[in-house]
This record gives C-alpha cells, structure tokens and sequence, in this order.
C-alpha cells in the first residue's frame, strides 16, 4: 500500500541534501568540537560556520545563537532562563503567556504558578486561534518581565500578531517606572520557519526557539536566538559549552544539518509555499463538500500548509486509525489524558464546542506532498466518516 505522509507539522522528512551536509560529521570528521587538536577545531568550525548561517536566517549575530536539542529545550532555556535570572525572594514577578502555546511553553508556565513569587496570566485567543492583542495588553502589569507568545499554533496554524505584541512590548518598556526591571519578548517560531518572516529586528522579539525536525533536518537539534542585551540563566550545568548558556558536548552532525535546513528554507520557500497551499485549497474544498463538518482556525491568518477540520458524530482518534488503515498519517489535537479522551486545549480556547472538538483532525502539508495524493486522502475520509457515522450512537 502506498504510503501519504500527511503530519509534518509533527516531523518532516530529513532532505537529502541536509543528510549529506551531515554524514561527514558522522564518520569521519568526528572530533568533539571543544578538543584543542586540529581535527577537533575542524568540528568547531563547521559548528562556527553553521551559527553563522543560522544567524543569516534570524537576521542576527552568530553570537545570539544557541544550539540547542530542539525547540522543547530552547522554549525551557528562554523561558526558565529569563525568569532565573530575575527571580529574588521577596519579589513577585509576572509572566505572560497565551492559551493556546504548545506544552513546552505552556507546562512551563504552569510549573511556574507554583512559586510563590511568581504570578502567570494566559492571554485569551479568538475565534480563529488568534490571540487579542488588546487583551493582552490589559495583563501586562508593571513587574511582568516576560512574554511568551507562538507565531504560529501546531494544531490550527493559526499566524499570530507577533509584530504588533512587540510593539506593545516596546510601549511598556518606555512607560515602566522601575527602568532595571526588563520586559522581554519571546517567540516559539517551531511551526513559522517554513513559511514566514523569522528577521527577528523586523519582528521585534528578543528571544525566538526553533527546531530541526519541523523543517527537514534531523530530530535532536533546535536552536534559540537570544538577543545580545537579554540575560537569561543555564538550565542545566557542566562543561560550559554554548557560551556558558547551554552545557554538553555539541551535536555537530545535527547542527551542521539545521544550518543546511535554514539555508534550503530561505532558497524554497515561495515556491513551497504555493506549493502546499495549492495542496492545501484542494483539500479544504472537497471537505466543506461534507455533511456535518467545519474548518478550525481557517482563514487568512492561517499557515499555508495546516488543515484542521472537524466532523461531527466520529471521534478524531478513531479517524486517525481507520486512515491510517489505508496508509493514510494524519493527527489530532486531543490527548488521551488519564484514560479520559480531553479535547484540545487549542479547540476548547478557541470556543469550539466539545462535540466539534472530538471529531477533530489535523492534516498538516510539507513540501514533499502532492496534488495526485488529494483524491485518494478525500476517497479514504468518505469511507472513513460514513463508517464512524453509521456505528455512532
Ligand atoms: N513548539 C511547537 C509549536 C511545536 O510544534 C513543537 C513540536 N511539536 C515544539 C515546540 C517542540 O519541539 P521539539 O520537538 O523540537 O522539542
């Protein structure tokens, strides 16, 4: 049976040119890049020339780059290394971050509420998956010292307003009384890099996460763009590596790979971006030709390669198995917490009704998709939702 691939927003593909930019470092350019002899300075270059591509890509200097072991990390270092930093006892702070972040942004958050001198606000989104800028602005108090906001969400693709928040960012800088106390700006841009902007001046973040594996590099690698006048604490201790901001021996396979990544990201993306969004037009047209079904978080502001469509009386998990019965990998936002099927936390602060919620399903592109894949993911669906609707109670 053919396989179609359609979950990139969980993992894509490594390029074949990422792994041959790679496999040098495997076998034969091994050395541990902080080694003084020269075969080690040889790996510690790649990685140097590497920082320097990815800097090219965020519009930044090499020496705001972390490499990091994916956006889980970044996110953790941006966030628990900001507030690290600024943490005093006797001193409350306030972090800002919205509903509908991705679990390395939002656990954060939440293991945070549990400090005492830390207080935490979640921003409220939009119908659409959008987060209100003017609600968020309400929450910013005058000891908030961080913002962490997505630029695209995972689940509905919905492109946040990531320029205009920086904006507000600035406005409360200037009005703060207490000028020692920072306001920074973070920015989880795992699901943009494909497709958008990530300049980080023109957007005006101080702190950015990606991550290797949303964009046709390996698993295992990320990076984090910390601004040069930004103080962010270690989260995890030892040999120093990474400016002293990230310990542990350096994956130089891996980050000669996110560089080679970025660079074919920067060189494909008009063309990928027609591409999955000509995928993309198809698809959704032939689903709003069913019974009982509704696009999630559709619109302009949207990501040109996610699709989440819910359908009324199936459970997305059991869509999810019966195509992937046919060969068909797509994925759904709920999470089988506790036995108990929650719907996403995504849907739910979007205001979408549990009964939609459930039947959800994300069909997320890449540029490795096709348009000849279309009929036979739109057959599959039919079977599958007549199926599930026929033995619904
Ligand atoms: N943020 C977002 C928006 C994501 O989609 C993901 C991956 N699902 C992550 C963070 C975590 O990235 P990683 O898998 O590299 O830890």
């Amino acid at each position: 049976m053919k396989q179609i691939y359609l979950d990139n927003s969980a993992t894509t593909q490594v390029d074949d040119s990422v792994l041959n930019a790679m496999l040098p470092y495997f076998k034969d350019e091994y050395a541990n890049a902080h080694s003084l002899h020269s075969q080690g300075q040889s790996a510690h270059n790649a990685i140097e020339d590497a920082r320097q591509v990815v800097a090219e890509f965020f519009g930044c200097h090499s020496g705001e780059i972390i490499f990091t072991s994916g956006a889980t990390e970044s996110n953790n270092l941006a966030i628990q290394g900001v507030v690290k930093n600024l943490l005093k006892q006797n001193q409350e702070i306030h972090i800002i971050t919205s509903s509908i972040e991705h679990a390395s942004v939002l656990e954060v958050f939440k293991n945070f509420e549990k400090n005492k001198n830390i207080s935490v606000s979640y921003a409220p989104v939009s119908e659409q998956g959008i987060v209100d800028v003017q609600k968020l602005q309400k929450l910013i108090q005058p000891n908030t010292v961080l913002i962490s906001v997505m630029y695209a969400n995972n689940e509905v693709g919905s492109i946040q307003p990531i320029q205009e928040i920086a904006q507000l960012v600035e406005k409360a800088r200037k009005q703060r009384q207490e000028k020692d106390l920072p306001l920074y700006f973070h920015v989880d841009a795992v699901q943009a890099v494909n497709y958008l902007e990530c300049n980080v001046a023109e957007l005006g973040c101080d702190l950015m996460s990606i991550s290797g594996h949303k964009i046709y590099a390996p698993k295992g690698v990320g990076a984090l763009f910390v601004k040069t006048d930004v103080k962010i604490k270690p989260i995890q201790y030892g040999g120093s590596q990474e400016s002293n901001l990230r310990s542990g021996t350096s994956n130089v396979p891996c980050i000669v790979g996110l560089a080679k990544a970025l660079a074919i990201v920067n060189q494909d993306k008009k063309e990928n971006i027609q591409k999955v969004k000509k995928i993309k037009d198809k698809i959704e047209k032939e689903l709003l030709k069913f019974e009982n079904v509704r696009l999630n978080g559709a619109g302009e502001n949207q990501l040109p390669n996610i699709i989440n469509v819910s359908f009324k009386n199936a459970e997305g998990e059991s869509i999810l198995m019966l195509l992937d019965m046919e060969g068909i990998a797509v994925s759904t936002g709920s999470a089988c917490a506790s036995g108990a099927l929650e719907p996403s936390h995504v849907l739910t602060a979007m205001g979408v009704e549990p009964q939609w919620a459930h039947g959800s399903i994300r069909i997320s592109l890449g540029k490795y998709n096709s348009e000849v894949e279309v009929p036979v993911l739109i057959k599959a669906l039919e079977k599958t939702i007549k199926k599930l609707r026929d033995i619904a109670p």
